[in-house]
């Protein structure tokens, strides 16, 4: 049988995932690595089986695969890993800030620790990834960055006032990332999904699924793999000219 041509172009490139244990960041692992890249998985010790179990199925995929252990919020851990990856994979062409958790709760109820936790990871943990792998891709004159804001932060969902400002503020680092970098051969995107089959989503009940389902246009939330055909382009060669840009995929809903 002829081998399929591939043509988004991520062939021997070395990519981190951060957060990709599992979920859509598991599913970008894949999808990256079926296309020929290299994955450095990232996740939190507490996640550390389901992430090993990533490293087995993208091994069995035959490319380069390994765990880096660390919490994208801490300065010390993300500089560690980062240093690990360049030392193992001697480069890294792409960078998925995937990582994300939530916690929900109404603006005139805030309860700062809860603030503090979300900005911590979806916001600062960005921050600190992109800083730390920039360096190395600005001296080699190439790089991706692939963001992973939210519906959240182009509408206003109800409860979701922690989330969906870090989500909104990834966009901003978003686009300062890519005006700042452009000139080195580097991109830098957001995705916005809205609501994905994920542990994330189906811890809620049935009913209020039903009803967030109902209000979207294509009647259904998106898969895993959905969000990670979106990365692999804007990770890809494909998108060399598509910078600060924010690519919304819900089904259709208005923005
Ligand atoms: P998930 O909870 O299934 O996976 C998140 C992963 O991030 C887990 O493996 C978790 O262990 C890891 N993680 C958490 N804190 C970390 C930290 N400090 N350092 C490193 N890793 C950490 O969630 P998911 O649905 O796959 O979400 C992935 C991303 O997509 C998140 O940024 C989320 O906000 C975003 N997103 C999700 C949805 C959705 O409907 N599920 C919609 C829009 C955006």
């Amino acid at each position: 049988m002829k081998e399929a041509v591939r043509i988004m172009k991520v062939e021997n490139r070395v990519a981190l995932v951060t957060g990709s244990g599992q979920g859509i960041g598991r599913a970008i692992a894949l999808k990256l690595a079926s296309e020929g890249a290299s994955i450095a998985v990232n996740d939190i010790p507490f996640n550390k089986d389901k992430a090993n179990e990533t490293v087995a199925e993208l091994r069995a995929l035959g490319v380069k695969a390994e765990l880096f252990l660390a919490d994208v919020s801490k300065e010390a851990e993300v500089d560690a890993m980062v240093a690990s990856i360049l030392e193992q994979f001697g480069k890294i062409d792409i960078l998925v800030n995937n990582a994300g958790i939530n916690k929900d709760g109404m603006v005139h109820k805030a309860n700062l620790d809860n603030w503090n936790a979300v900005v911590a990871v979806n916001l600062t943990g960005p921050l600190l990834c992109t800083k730390a792998v920039l360096p190395s891709m600005r001296a080699a004159g190439y790089g991706r960055i692939v963001n992973m804001s939210s519906l959240t932060a182009r509408v206003g969902v109800f409860g979701t006032g922690y989330y969906a400002s870090t989500k909104a503020g990834l966009i901003g680092l978003t686009k300062v990332t890519a005006v700042e970098n452009v000139s080195k051969g580097i991109t830098a995107n957001a995705l916005a999904p809205g609501y994905i089959n994920t542990d994330m989503m189906l811890k809620y009940p049935k009913e209020q699924l039903d009803a967030l389902i109902a209000g979207i246009p294509m009647k259904r939330f998106a898969e895993p793999s959905e969000i990670a055909d979106a990365a692999l382009f804007l990770a890809s060669d494909a998108s060399a000219y598509i910078t600060g840009a924010v690519l919304d995929i819900n089904g259709g809903s208005f923005i």
